[in-house]
């Protein structure tokens, strides 16, 4: 009774003070009412991509020491990314994937990066760690663009411009290894960015921006933290109906893991995107490059 009245109290001071979104979304559409904020589509389109990025076990928890919380996300996340992409495929779902180097690294090139107790973790739980040729196939279709996100998820902003380079000649030769083409695309890990010269160096077209406004040619905007528990199904469409009342067209981002995302919290989602008469794109169809 009591956590009822609490919720009640939470919910109409939520509605008071963000129109009843969920901050982030609130905050989003501030930014959205600004005109520079606006992410046109030329063609007065209206699409979202969907984009996960993949990281798996690193930059979990288990780098922070807690092993046990650590591998039940790592082994959370490998089951939600095979559903998930599964998804992806079956319907047809245009979408980006972006991948951290390291789990298509079969030498584990940077292992010296770790110490002693994490490289003994990554060896004893090396699945956690790796994709298998199974899900580089899965992530092998025409409607899926994988991408980077890059090498051993270490921050570019925190890395000197030769460790940038390090990271991206890596993750670039790795990448080419799986999927016999170069990377395109890239999310910086943790949206951080920095070394953009390194990586338009190493043939990088397009990554996600840390803000919506103003961009380079080279940028999406970073749109909207797409989790369940972040963006539900009710803002989610009342979002979609908003924007489209003042837009003549409309690129959306959504971005998330795959570690946070069920398929059937997804598939609620979708469909509240496609009853909303949006359609899902790929950057690489967007930005036509
Ligand atoms: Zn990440």
């Amino acid at each position: 009774m009591g956590s009822q009245i609490f919720n009640f109290f939470r919910h109409t001071k939520r509605k008071l003070l963000t129109g009843g979104f969920a901050e982030t979304v609130h905050l989003f559409l501030k930014d959205l009412e600004k005109q520079n904020g606006a992410f046109r589509h030329p063609d007065g389109k209206y699409v979202v991509n969907l984009s996960f990025d993949l990281e798996l076990g690193f930059n979990t928890p288990f780098w922070e020491g807690d092993l046990r919380k650590a591998l039940a996300y790592g082994t959370s996340a490998q089951n939600n990314f095979l559903s998930l992409l599964g998804y992806l495929r079956e319907e047809r779902i245009p979408s980006n994937v972006q991948i951290a180097g390291l789990l298509m690294d079969e030498e584990l090139t940077m292992l010296s990066l770790f110490s002693p107790a994490q490289r003994e973790a990554i060896r004893n739980h090396r699945e956690l760690f790796a994709l298998s040729h199974e899900d580089v196939a899965m992530l092998i279709s025409p409607d899926i663009e994988a991408g980077i996100h890059g090498f051993s998820h270490r921050h570019f902003t925190e890395l000197s411009s030769q460790d940038a380079d390090y990271e991206m000649r890596n993750v670039v030769r790795v990448f080419e290894k799986k999927f016999g083409k170069a990377p395109e695309f890239m999310s910086f890990p943790k949206n951080y960015i920095a070394h953009t010269d390194v990586v338009k160096k190493h043939g990088v077209k397009c990554w996600r921006a840390d803000r919506q406004h103003p961009l380079t040619d080279f940028e999406i905007p970073l749109g909207l933290w797409f989790a369940p528990g972040v963006l539900g199904a009710s803002d989610l469409g009342r979002l979609l109906a908003k924007i489209k009342e003042s837009h003549m067209g409309y690129f959306l981002h959504l971005w998330g893991h795959f570690t946070e995302m069920d398929v059937r919290v997804f598939a609620e989602l979708l469909d509240v995107i496609k009853s909303a008469g949006w359609k899902c794109t790929t950057v690489k169809n967007f930005k036509q490059y």
